[in-house]
């Protein structure tokens, strides 16, 4: 899983908890997105954490994909538009 930070993004809309879902640290805590395999989910996570690419332990597809689906709530796009975003995004990285 790695950092997004482009148009699946964190948004507004996106909940910040007073605690990183990582390390429970509560200092500095920020939302921050991951992508993975099923879509792209945000988290609230700390500064050090992002510093370190560290990813909130989502465990199993059925918790990765209902984290996915509470983040498209949140850009007010259904998962079907993510995934049509996501492949455009990842076919822009194909160099010819
Ligand atoms: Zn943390
Ligand atoms: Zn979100």
């Amino acid at each position: 899983m790695t950092a997004t930070g482009d148009q699946l993004g964190p948004v507004a809309a996106c909940p910040l908890s007073d605690r990183c879902e990582v390390c429970g640290s509560g200092h500095e805590v920020d939302v921050a997105t991951y992508d993975t395999p099923v879509g792209v989910f945000c988290a609230t996570v700390c500064g050090s954490c992002i510093d370190q690419a560290k990813a909130p332990p989502v465990r199993g597809w059925a918790t990765a994909v209902e984290r996915v689906a509470a983040h498209c709530g949140h850009l007010g796009i259904d998962v079907d538009q993510m995934a049509a975003l996501l492949h455009a995004e990842r076919d822009q990285e194909v160099t010819w």
